[in-house]
């Protein structure tokens, strides 16, 4: 993907007679994932993403591919169902990306070991054909074994499931190259400014502005699709002004901490918080992300900082569950996202942890198709609905969803032997290549971190990673897992950056200053 070809086929259609079928607003999961859809069937469509791809909740999630255990015990079978299924399709379709893993509720009261054990067997029979392992009972000597670093003292057992997880921003940026091999256009740093109306009042495209050089577009489309997550509202009232909200947000936090507090590939599954919620505390990329909170918050923003009492109670319950308590200063990183939910009708929702997490789609007067709610595992479902609704809106060729067995890009099995550089599947090689040709791209930015200097110039030529940001927080997650670390990097990897894109030494030195100022609140002080 290069973005100058990106933004230069966006100008040539600005010309000409020929609408886009489907201009999609908000480069996340949902917008991405119809971007795919839309591609993969053979419409036209572009995409324009405010800030980098994922930049929004798309890369701060707790990183389940899931069903739900929760959403069980709320009653909500059908999105537990659905979600089930799609798990299985995100772990055939990308399998360098989604992996099983096995999650272990550990018993401390009598009545624990019986009423999760049913409960699991039932999350088990519903994934069917799309299983991913069956949940077991556990003595207290099996499960200190899956979780040696479990607290001991009056553990009675516990019982083990299986779940799929995966590498959130990783995943877009393949979902982009999946789009971009269909023919998509993707444009990041385009925020939509405005939406254009047809003689009888019908959205029939969107403005945008390209943040790197200031330039206007103009993007007509036969079908305008809202992907925004918490932002939908926003772009909602461009259309109308007067339009009725239809999100409420909540923000969830996620500690990172270095492996030892898990001391195993299990991850630990807390069904009932003091606050009613799940907690889960799960290796990834070599380290244990303890999450989530669920705290409503009035205004979006593209980067909500952790409240002290979310930092605290994660602290405190993750304390509850290892026998070495983890403290503020082990803390490696913070990282704080936001849920896009759907109010329900007439509102007033006591918890956001109550509300539903189904998908909704909803069609303005104006004609715009919003597609927001859901959940990272039902990203393909939402598309194919949101397609299908374009479809029949804009009157576009009826061609069925092919994504249920669509290849996501790079996808390979047995990736796990490509180790540090798993997450780019068959792209691996031409990473290894250029770090071959090179040796100074075969060194390690950071000994905290496996990430190499040539995963950064493949980024920059590849995948449309434009700033420090961009390499360090989602093309590698160096951000989320390790703060001080990426703040270390900024300075080669905006040395590596500006030798790609042609910057000169004075936008270096502004990218290393506005990426430790951000970093800063990925610390825990
Ligand atoms: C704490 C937390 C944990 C979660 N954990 C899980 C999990 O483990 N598993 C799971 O399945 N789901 C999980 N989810 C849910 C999942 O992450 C979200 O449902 C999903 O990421 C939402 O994607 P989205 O594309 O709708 O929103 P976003 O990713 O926020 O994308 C919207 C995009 O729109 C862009 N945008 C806004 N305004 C404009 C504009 N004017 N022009 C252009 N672009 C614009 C934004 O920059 C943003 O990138 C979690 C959510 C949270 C908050």
């Amino acid at each position: 993907m290069r973005r100058e070809e990106m933004i230069g086929r966006i100008r040539e259609r600005q010309g000409a007679a020929e609408p886009w079928d489907i201009v999609v607003i908000g480069g996340g999961a949902t917008g991405m994932g119809v971007a795919v859809d839309a591609a993969a069937r053979g419409l036209s469509v572009a995409l324009i993403e405010a800030h980098d791809f994922g930049k929004g909740t798309s890369s701060r999630s707790t990183k389940l591919v899931h069903g739900g255990v929760r959403y069980l015990e709320q009653g909500n079978i059908p999105l537990v169902m659905s979600a089930l299924k799609e798990r299985g399709l995100m772990r055939q379709n990308a399998p360098h990306l989604v992996h099983d893993l096995a999650f272990v509720v550990p018993n401390y009261s009598w009545w624990e070991a019986p009423f999760y054990g049913i409960g699991l067997k039932l999350y088990d029979l519903l994934a069917g054909r799309y299983g991913f392992g069956a949940s077991k009972l556990l003595s207290k000597e099996e499960t200190l074994e899956r979780l040696p670093a479990l607290e001991a003292d009056e553990l009675r057992g516990g019982v083990v499931y299986y779940d799929g997880q995966f590498d959130d921003a990783r995943l877009l940026v393949h979902l982009a190259m999946t789009a971009a091999d269909h023919g998509a256009v993707l444009a990041n740093y385009c925020p939509a400014t405005g939406l254009l109306r047809d003689a009888e009042g019908y959205v029939n495209g969107v403005t945008a502005r390209d943040e790197e050089t200031g330039e206007e577009l103009t993007l007509m489309a036969r079908v305008v699709v809202n992907a925004t997550g918490v932002f939908t509202d926003s772009i909602r009232q461009m259309a109308d002004a007067n339009a009725e909200p239809l999100m409420i947000t909540s923000q969830g936090i996620h500690l990172v901490f270095d492996r030892s507090f898990l001391k195993s590939d299990t991850a630990l599954m807390v069904p009932k918080t003091s606050d009613g919620r799940v907690l889960f505390v799960i290796p990834w990329h070599g380290h244990a992300v303890a999450g989530t909170t669920d705290t409503p918050v009035d205004a979006p923003s593209l980067e909500p900082r952790p409240l002290e009492e979310e930092i605290e109670f994660v602290l405190e319950t993750a304390a509850r569950f290892f026998a070495r308590p983890p403290t503020r200063a082990d803390v490696l990183a913070v990282f704080v996202g936001l849920r896009p939910l759907v109010r329900a009708p007439g509102g007033g929702e006591a918890k956001t942890s109550a509300v539903s997490r189904d998908h909704v789609i909803h069609v303005d007067t104006s004609g715009l198709l919003t597609i927001t709610g859901g959940k990272w595992t039902t990203y393909r479902h939402m598309a194919e609905d949101a397609v299908d609704h374009a479809i029949t809106l804009g009157k576009l060729p009826d061609v069925d969803c092919p994504t249920k067995n669509l290849r996501i890009h790079g996808y390979m099995e047995n990736s796990a032997e490509l180790e540090a550089l798993e997450v780019y599947g068959a792209d691996a090689a031409q990473i290894r290549a250029l770090a071959a040709a090179e040796p100074a791209l075969a060194a390690q930015l950071h000994p905290a971190l496996p990430y190499i200097a040539a995963e950064v110039v493949w980024a920059a030529r590849e995948e449309m990673a434009r700033t420090v940001e961009d390499a360090l927080a989602r093309h590698t997650r160096a951000l989320f897992l390790n703060a001080n670390a990426a703040i270390a990097m900024a300075e080669p990897v905006a040395r590596l950056l500006a030798a790609e894109l042609g910057r000169d030494d004075a936008w270096i030195a502004a990218q290393v200053g506005d990426f430790t100022a951000l970093a800063q609140q990925y610390r825990v002080i």
